[in-house]
């Protein structure tokens, strides 16, 4: 049930959006499912989603979106955050990789996070992609096949 899965995401990180005043914006259909290990899937958005949250400036917004399709689930996790510059994209799903060290520091990441949704996503035999424009914003699509 991945609409359940999204809510409770958002319910988990409700607090660290108010703290930040930022916004999770969810559109989704009524019902999603599809055939996943539940616990690693809700590791996968729920790193995603906080990872909007802390790479965004207080105020900001977090877009979760989940379309249903024929084979496929997409879900987009979209902020309107720092962003993160073409040349560093390709690096950020590996271990321990952090964007400039500097400006990431106050948010005590290891630089995990990503790694293991990268795993996770391999694991489910989807895809992940990554679309970013610094100071405008990051964007992570995940296709995810519906019958495992
Ligand atoms: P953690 O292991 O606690 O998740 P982390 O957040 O630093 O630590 P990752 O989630 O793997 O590690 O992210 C790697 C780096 O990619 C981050 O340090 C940050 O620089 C960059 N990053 C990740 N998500 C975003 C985002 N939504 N906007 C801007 N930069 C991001
Ligand atoms: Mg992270």
């Amino acid at each position: 049930d991945v609409t359940g899965l999204v809510r409770e995401t958002a319910a988990l990180l409700h607090r660290r959006a108010t703290e930040k005043e930022m916004t999770i914006h969810i559109e989704m259909e009524e019902e999603v499912f599809i055939r996943a290990d539940l616990n690693r899937l809700k590791q996968v958005v729920v790193n995603l989603v906080a990872n909007a949250l802390n790479y965004t400036p207080n105020g900001g917004n977090v877009w979760i979106q989940l379309e249903d399709g024929e084979e496929f689930v997409q879900l987009i996790i979209k902020d309107d955050g720092i962003g993160i510059h073409p040349k560093e994209t390709q690096r950020i799903f590996e271990r321990f990789y952090r964007v400039d060290k500097a400006r990431s520091r106050n948010s005590g990441g290891t630089g995990l996070g990503l790694a293991i949704v990268k795993h996770i996503v391999d694991l489910h035999h989807g895809e992940i992609e990554i679309a970013s424009e610094e100071h405008k914003g990051t964007t992570f699509t995940i296709r995810l096949p519906k019958h495992g």
